[in-house]
């Protein structure tokens, strides 16, 4: 229902959380973060990361858990959880993930159920009951056959119906977010090297009053060094940077 990415320069996850707390207003039944890290964060597997954390309810039970079991990075999603298809569990809150790629939607994919057909003859093993799951699993199929993050995002909207706002990440590119928004709002927010995406200005207010509305079909690729906005057609576009007004 709600989400929030940071491409930063320090640690992402409470500030993730200090973003859904904003958007709680909105309601949700659960809430999850992923952050990218490429510290040893459990003894051995060096390289990048994900870092997934998840849980049921309201919000602190997730801050429970990221104070257990922390998720270090400068890069992350988040997300809270209007369930509408698959009961609001643990496994089915967001973000779903493959071992390359994790992401966060709000919204409905339509025709989840031939798309999860497809990808299940082709062996994909599901872990969730969620629309949004296929939408990992046919990213990460691009990205395990050779395809930059941003082909293989461009290759699977136009396989998508229904309405959503997605923010992605990928293993292998732990400075990156890329946003898509086909019928739910989101916004682009811009920092001192960093930025952002929330699904309103208002998941942003402590993080910057300086922001783009993505308009219809827009997606949007995000580094702390730039954010390169594309039309639906994917040519490069400019949106108005404007002061959102609400504050911390
Ligand atoms: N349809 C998705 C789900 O049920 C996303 C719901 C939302 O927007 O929070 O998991």
């Amino acid at each position: 229902c709600g989400i929030i990415a940071i491409v930063g320069q320090t640690a992402v996850a409470d500030r993730l959380i200090d973003g859904l707390r904003r958007m709680e207003y909105r309601g949700y039944d659960s809430a999850g973060l992923c952050t990218l890290t490429t510290e040893d964060t459990h003894g051995g597997s060096p390289g990048p990361q994900l870092i997934r954390r998840r849980a049921e309810g309201k919000l602190a039970n997730l801050v429970a858990e990221v104070a257990r079991d922390p998720a270090p990075g400068n890069t992350g999603i988040a997300h809270t959880r209007w369930a509408t298809h698959g009961a609001p569990t643990r496994a089915n809150a967001h973000p779903h993930a493959t071992p390359e790629v994790a992401l966060v939607h709000n919204g409905i994919i339509e025709n989840y159920r031939s798309l999860r057909a497809e990808l299940a003859a082709r062996g994909r093993i599901f872990q969730s009951e969620t629309d949004s799951e296929v939408v990992a699993h046919l990213v990460s199929e691009q990205v395990e056959c050779g395809a930059t993050p941003w082909q293989a995002v461009q290759t699977v909207l136009p396989l998508l119906r229904g309405a959503f706002a997605l923010a992605i990440v990928f293993r292998m590119h732990p400075g990156l977010v890329i946003g898509a928004r086909q019928g739910s709002p989101l916004v682009v927010g811009f920092g001192d090297r960093e930025a952002y995406l929330g699904s309103d200005a208002l998941a942003l207010a402590a993080l910057t009053q300086k922001v783009a509305y993505l308009e219809e079909g827009d997606r949007v690729m995000m580094t702390p060094d730039e954010v390169k906005i594309y039309d639906s057609e994917n040519r490069p576009v400019s949106r108005p940077i404007t002061f959102s007004g609400v504050s911390a």
